[in-house]
């Protein structure tokens, strides 16, 4: 008889998101006006032309003998690693033979706990993009769901006297979750923090992940963009990014990372371990959507990039500052899309949440659904619509 995964059923019962959605669409039924979805994470600007016309112009490639292709490499095409190195890591000294190309970093951040042991000691941001703790009790890391955590995982807090992102335990840990900026705090690492992260790692002799979905909303100067500005990181640090919200390609899926060849556990490359898990795993990234990374990277391409970062920089300061303007305690939306806002009265999470779906017919995302340390909390985000954004203000308005 069949014997299911016993991990699967260790997982919340509902994604968050999924929950989310559902709780909406049962007190949509009592209304006759739209809600408005303020906490979503899903990009809405659309995809520059010079994007979507070199897709095509790949597409239509494939119609014609002389110029069809079959499989592509499974780490990636040689054209777009070359964009990436040159546009984006141009003063470090990685090849493009260290940059994996993949369909998101979902898939890559969720995929990657497969270079360590059974037994590592992962370390968590609560709360983080829920991901990274669903990967690993896949992964049969954890002990069953018990009171918002699982027992086998390290938690570290993001909570106000940190600025609402982790910093460095007093124990070792073996692998380290970090996003900056961070979803869904919307804070992100100064240089000098992450610097104690990177010593952190070496000292203790472990790696870091960094997420780094979010770090073309960043502007500050003090702030760095890529984890290898900070001296030694790529001896500890495997970095990911993705065109999902920097060039709306949530529906086309591209995304990319980097494994360093100085990153090293003992006497193993991890490198080229994870080279050769990727050729059994995973088959590419459709030739088309990499020409329309590829694209992006070009003149026009970075100009329209740029434009549309802009826009939801200053949706995210609109809100800001119209959330704290009437009486809500706010943070991030700075080199952030994302806003991290106090519950009133101090209500829980998914009470508040309930409480302005009720009341203002506003979709929010509740802090605790990322992790417990998010309990209190729930987060507002720059993707929505200007006007969406604008009624949304105007409905919260009526209710403080
Ligand atoms: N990492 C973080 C922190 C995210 O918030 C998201 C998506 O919302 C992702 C990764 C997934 O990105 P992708 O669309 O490239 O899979």
């Amino acid at each position: 008889m069949v014997k299911i995964n016993p991990h699967l059923l260790k997982l919340n019962s509902n994604y968050l998101f999924q929950e989310i959605e559902k709780r909406h669409k049962k007190m949509q039924k009592h209304f006759d006006i739209a809600f408005i979805n303020l906490g979503m994470g899903d990009a809405t600007l659309p995809i520059p032309s010079v994007v979507t016309d070199a897709i095509s112009s790949a597409v239509l490639e494939l119609k014609s003998e002389k110029t069809f292709r079959g499989y592509g490499p499974s780490h990636g095409e040689l054209f777009l690693k070359k964009a990436i190195k040159e546009n984006e890591y141009s003063n470090f000294s990685f090849t493009e033979d260290e940059i994996f190309i993949s369909n998101g970093t979902k898939t890559d951040i969720s995929a990657i706990q497969e270079l360590f042991a059974e037994d590592s000691i992962i370390a968590i941001s609560d709360p983080a993009y829920p991901v990274y703790v669903d990967s690993n009790v896949l992964a049969g890391r954890t002990k069953a769901f018990s009171q918002g955590t699982y027992e086998g995982l390290v938690y570290l807090p993001c909570l106000e006297e940190n600025n609402f992102l982790p910093v460095p335990p007093n124990f070792s840990c073996d692998v380290i979750y970090l996003c900056s900026p961070h979803n869904p705090t919307g804070s992100a690492f100064k240089k000098h923090e992450l610097q104690r992260w990177v010593d952190y790692a070496k000292k203790q002799q472990a790696i870091i992940l960094y997420d780094g979905a979010y770090e073309s909303f960043i502007s500050s100067s003090d702030t760095p963009r890529s984890i290898y500005e900070i001296k030694g990181a790529e001896d500890v640090a495997i970095e990911f990014r993705s065109f999902s919200k920097s060039a709306g390609f949530t529906s086309l899926r591209l995304s990319y990372y980097v494994i360093p060849k100085t990153l090293s556990s003992n006497v193993f490359s991890l490198h080229d371990l994870w080279k050769r898990r990727t050729d059994s795993r995973y088959g590419g990234t459709p030739y088309p959507i990499q020409r329309g990374g590829e694209a992006s990277f070009s003149k026009e391409g970075k100009k329209a990039l740029k434009e549309i970062i802009f826009k939801y920089k200053q949706n995210a300061l609109f809100l800001r500052e119209g959330l704290s303007s009437l009486g809500f305690t706010v943070f991030g939306g700075i080199d952030s899309p994302f806003i991290w806002c106090k519950t009133l009265n101090n209500l829980s999470s998914w009470d508040f949440f309930d409480y302005l779906l009720e009341k203002a017919q506003i979709i929010t995302a509740p802090g605790v659904g990322f992790g417990l340390s998010g309990e209190g909390f729930v987060r507002f985000s720059s993707f929505p619509k200007k006007e969406f954004l604008e009624e949304g203000l105007k409905r919260l308005k009526k209710i403080v």
